[in-house]
């Protein structure tokens, strides 16, 4: 499997993803995208937005980060937004005490003690305090990777979300915060877009948006980040039905992700056992990152908390009134919440291939290529004159400027053709077009496919039609 250094470092070589303020040496936990990277990003976000919206029981909206900050109270993440921290004492290292002893029982599982890690992960499952984590930490003397030493430092709740202040006074009564999850934006917009779109019970309400959490520990690249964007879906269902609507949702997502390119071995299913304060059910989407599996979205059942809440903190009433069987109710919620930035980290790592390629000499050298779906692929085409002479530059030109009228293009004239087409391959550009000396006389072109590596002769005016029924456009 491929290294996480191997895919930050293309990343960054190639323009996906730069360091956040990278001239000042850094801001941790903030990633910027590049040329590249935010291609990849509106691709995936696209393909989200039209398999989620373009249907006719769910609408879209944009709420602002900002919100009411009794929103937050109603939410539950004023009092409860809370991840346990633990310091070590001789490292001063800080860790979330749930991840040091989750890390500790996968060293235990790798090491094949398993009756004592399933021994402390029991304990795991049922801690809610602070209290609890510490007990577990002490018990099993369980070491700071940092130093190996076992002094700790209590374990306290850290509230994750970002305080503000709005206007020009910074006292209590101006305090906001930078939204953890869009999904508070559609609860709040419940009723606007129940009366202004009339839709019907089941229906849904989506967002992509920013959102922000202060993580104690960043890491894994773009997997854990303090600024990261998300893709939510809330649907709203009668009480009662959440069940049928929580395994239809399952099904859909995961067939989601295989459509644009997941592999079937790289995905799975992990259901929570220990269930968050809203919800009922809760099922993870995992992909097999270089480090293990990791979350990339979340199924949850959240009952009628949320809404209940907001209705009970605002004073209005959020309530559904089915016209058909005269029935009045909270309408209980179906979420799916995706990351944007998280899943586009795991389709680099699901893309990333090498293997080999003919040289100009007719041996062989390694190629990297990164196999995107050619809908999420940042550059759909590149357009190539084979030497820069003989009129093929300015016929390159002119077909690089008549396909970029249709799809993200690239011109490029520099190195052997070998070299560029490597280049191609390393970003995961689906077709190769390529002006040589036949084209000055029968207006013919190469296209190279990235995956084959084939290449077929093709008349200049059919090349937009060719690529739009291969691109599927
Ligand atoms: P974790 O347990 O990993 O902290 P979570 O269960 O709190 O995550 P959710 O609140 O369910 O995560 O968030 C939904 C999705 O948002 C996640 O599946 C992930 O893709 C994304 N996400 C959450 N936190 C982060 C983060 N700090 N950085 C990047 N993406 C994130």
């Amino acid at each position: 499997m491929v290294k996480l250094d191997t895919i930050i470092s293309l990343a960054k070589r190639r323009g996906f993803i730069f360091q956040s303020s990278e001239i000042y040496g850094g801001l941790n936990g903030c990633w910027d995208f590049g040329p590249l990277g935010v291609e990849l990003l509106r691709n995936l976000k696209e393909l989200w937005w039209k398999a989620m919206t373009y249907r006719e029981d769910i609408e879209g909206i944009d709420a602002s980060i900002l919100m009411h900050p009794r929103v937050w109270e109603a939410s539950g993440h004023v009092a409860q937004f809370t991840d346990p921290m633990i310091d070590n004492k001789v490292s001063k290292a800080r860790y979330r005490a749930d991840n040091l002893i989750e890390e500790y029982i996968e060293r235990l599982r790798n090491k094949k003690k398993n009756d004592l890690a399933d021994e402390i992960e029991k304990k795991l499952i049922s801690a809610n305090s602070p209290s609890d984590y510490y007990n577990i930490i002490v018990e099993y003397k369980i070491p700071d990777p940092v130093s190996g030493t076992t002094e700790w430092t209590e374990v306290r709740y850290f509230n994750l979300m970002f305080k503000t202040f709005i206007g020009a006074v910074e006292d209590a009564s101006s305090v906001v915060y930078l939204r953890p999850e869009t999904a508070q934006g559609i609860y709040v917009n419940f009723k606007n877009v129940l009366d202004t779109a009339r839709q019907k019970i089941p229906f849904g309400i989506a967002q992509i948006g920013k959102a922000f959490r202060n993580e104690i520990n960043t890491k894994n690249f773009l997997f854990r980040t303090r600024e990261f964007e998300q893709m939510e879906m809330q649907y709203f269902v009668k009480p009662g039905t959440e069940n049928e609507w929580f395994d239809y949702w399952m099904n859909e997502r995961i067939n989601w992700y295989y459509s644009i390119g997941f592999k079937k071995e790289q995905l799975r299913f992990k259901v929570h056992e220990k269930l968050a304060h809203y919800a009922n059910r809760a099922v993870d989407i995992e992909f097999l990152f270089p480090f293990g599996w990791g979350e990339i979205e979340g199924i949850h059942s959240r009952t009628d908390f949320d809404l209940r809440n907001h209705q009970e903190y605002s004073g209005k009433k959020l309530e559904y009134f089915d016209p058909v069987t005269n029935e009045r109710y909270i309408p209980y919620v179906v979420e799916t919440s995706g990351g944007v930035t998280r899943t586009a980290m795991a389709i680099l790592c699901n893309a990333y291939d090498e293997d080999e390629a003919p040289t100009e000499k007719g041996t062989m050298e390694k190629r990297t290529v990164l196999r995107f779906h050619h809908k999420l692929a940042p550059i759909k085409v590149a357009v190539f004159p084979l030497v820069n002479k003989d009129g093929m530059p300015e016929l390159a030109k002119k077909i690089h400027y008549d396909v970029q009228k249709h799809f993200k293009a690239m011109y490029d004239d520099s190195g052997a053709i070998g070299r560029r087409y490597r280049r191609q391959d390393e970003i995961g550009t689906p077709f190769c077009i390529t002006v040589d000396g036949q084209s000055l006389q029968d207006n013919t072109v190469t296209i190279r496919d990235r995956d084959s590596m084939q290449q077929i002769r093709i008349e200049i005016p059919k090349i937009v039609e060719y690529l739009k029924d291969k691109l599927n456009i």
